[in-house]
């Protein structure tokens, strides 16, 4: 049976890395919200047409980001849950401990570094 090398104290440290990191990402989409928001105020001087593009412009980049964004607060709730489990800091593809030097800088990865860079190469290699 495979079980995490992590003590109590260690998955305390993580789990506060986690909650520091979801805040930071909440405020970071928050952030991305009111900076594109300023294009509304000059609304006045465009015409209807080029306000309704530039506001759409606007969106997109809006979603782009917050998808990002979302895709990692995402990964973080997962790890969040996992954490008070057996199943936290194991590698998905090979099931490994993930060392907690690794998980103390990327709390939230879900792969052990040989896993991560040979999925990297695959990914290059197309
Ligand atoms: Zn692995």
């Amino acid at each position: 049976m495979k079980t995490a090398a992590l003590t109590p104290a260690q998955r305390d440290e993580l789990k506060v890395l986690l909650q520091a990191r979801r805040q930071e990402l909440n405020a970071q989409m928050a952030q991305n919200r009111e900076n594109l928001a300023p294009a509304e105020i000059n609304a006045g001087s465009v015409s209807q047409d080029e306000n309704a593009r530039l506001k759409n412009q606007t969106r997109e980049v809006d979603q782009a980001l917050t998808a990002l964004d979302a895709a990692d607060l995402a990964r973080i709730d997962r790890a969040l849950e996992l954490i008070d489990t057996d199943d936290y800091g194991l590698c998905d593809a090979c099931g490994c401990a993930i060392p907690f030097e690794r998980l103390k800088i990327e709390p939230m990865t879900q792969h052990c570094v040989a896993c991560k860079s040979a999925w990297e190469q695959k990914q290059a290699a197309r």
